[in-house]
């Protein structure tokens, strides 16, 4: 283990996740309850504990994308809610209902799938009613001519025998996105769902108990949409320009060390292809951090990394396990010296802009070779290596 922690690791900084808790917390009031989307291992930083840190805080659910998402989570004693956004194949909805699991149902064929389970296993299966206003991905489709058919399907599944429908939710497409057009297509799809509930809510002859659609971007810009729960990632984990606003903390730090220091001659070509050629004696520094790990080869020549001495260009294509750095008039920095990828120093926005995409895909491609140190009060409390060793 000790090994790994000299080559490339992320920290996680579990007091800026309870920062950013506590923050939300405080923007969206006591009423309102908190559900952390901990899909994709946690955006990248690991469920388990992030998990953890939200059931100690006191959050209401948790979603995932996935059974297998959820079952790490309650295999790892998390007994907080949990809702699957994604489908799970119905020879699954036994373990569904024995962990306490919540499906998403996001059509007909589904809903009448599930109940028949069910009946067969004489159980009840907790489930949230999917509905696409919108966004034209999962969801039971109930824009324009679709609207009665939709609310007749959705009803449906309210009263199919062996399903409990706690709660009903929809997905916004344009919510963090500035400008009026964005604006008016989230507003219409809210206004869509709120007619969606009412209708839903008046054919069954019973409300909701958890009404949800504010993911990040509506959690930080339109606080009508809260009703009875928010869904936020992305502020959560503190990235993005809402995050700044809101006083958010980025909760992980991608570091790796110098591991080699060479002097080259001007007119040296650097790595695979010699897309970049030294331009004066270069002192170049060699991390051990590539695309295997998670350095989108996009960003070659293209990106720099922050040194005590201030940011350091990657220069050359990334290589599969590392890269290289232009360490020229940075003397202190040599062979061992700690450098930030993204974090505190490099911000992790503006590299996933050099890189045309969003910190999301950032996080999510630190890859399962880079253990995740877990820090609370500047100290490490808890190290995963996702290697099976
Ligand atoms: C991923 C996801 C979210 C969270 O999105 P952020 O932009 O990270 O807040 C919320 N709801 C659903 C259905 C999602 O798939």
């Amino acid at each position: 283990m000790e090994s790994t922690l000299v080559r490339t690791w992320a920290e996680i900084n579990l007091d800026a996740l309870e920062h950013n808790y506590r923050k939300l917390r405080e923007l969206i009031g006591e009423k309102v309850k908190f559900l952390g989307v901990v899909k994709a291992d946690a955006y990248g930083h690991g469920a388990v504990m992030v998990a953890r840190t939200l059931e100690d805080l006191g959050a209401d659910y948790l979603a995932v994308s996935s059974i297998d998402e959820a079952m790490e989570l309650r295999l790892n004693g998390i007994k907080m809610p949990i809702l699957i956004l994604g489908h799970t194949p119905k020879e699954q909805v036994g373990r569904l209902i024995k962990y306490d699991i919540t499906q998403a149902v996001s059509c007909e064929a589904k809903a009448i799938e599930y109940s028949e389970e069910c009946q067969k296993l004489g159980e009840t299966l907790k489930i949230h009613i999917k509905v696409d206003t919108g966004m034209s991905r999962l969801g039971y489709i109930c824009v324009g001519d679709y609207f009665s058919i939709g609310i007749g399907g959705m009803a449906n599944a309210c009263n199919l025998p062996g399903l409990y429908a706690e709660g009903i939710f929809t997905h916004f497409a344009m919510a963090d996105m500035e400008g009026s057009t964005a604006d008016e297509y989230t507003e219409k799809q809210f206004t869509l769902f709120r007619d969606v509930v009412l209708a839903v809510e008046k054919e069954v002859g019973r409300d909701f108990k958890i009404r949800h659609c504010a993911n990040s971007g509506a959690t930080a810009r339109f606080p009508k949409t809260y009703l009875d729960m928010v869904r936020p990632g992305l502020l959560l984990y503190g990235y993005g320009q809402y995050s700044k606003e809101l006083g958010l903390k980025p909760v992980m730090a991608l570091k790796t060390t110098v591991s080699t220091v060479k002097i080259y001659p001007k007119g040296t070509a650097i790595s695979y292809g010699g897309i970049y050629v030294t331009d004066k004696q270069t002192r170049m520094g060699v991390i051990p951090y590539g695309y295997a790990d998670g350095f989108l080869r996009s960003l070659s020549s293209r990106c720099s990394l922050w040194t005590e001495e201030g940011l350091a260009p990657q220069r050359g294509k990334i290589c599969m396990d590392m890269a290289m750095i232009d360490l020229t008039g940075k003397d202190s920095i040599d062979v061992g010296s700690e450098i930030e990828i993204f974090g505190e120093h490099n911000d992790i926005d503006s590299l996933s802009e050099i890189a045309g995409t969003i910190p999301y895909e950032l996080t999510c491609a630190v890859s399962k070779r880079v253990p995740r140190m877990y820090m609370r009060g500047g100290a490490v409390v808890e190290k995963e290596l996702m290697l099976r060793m």
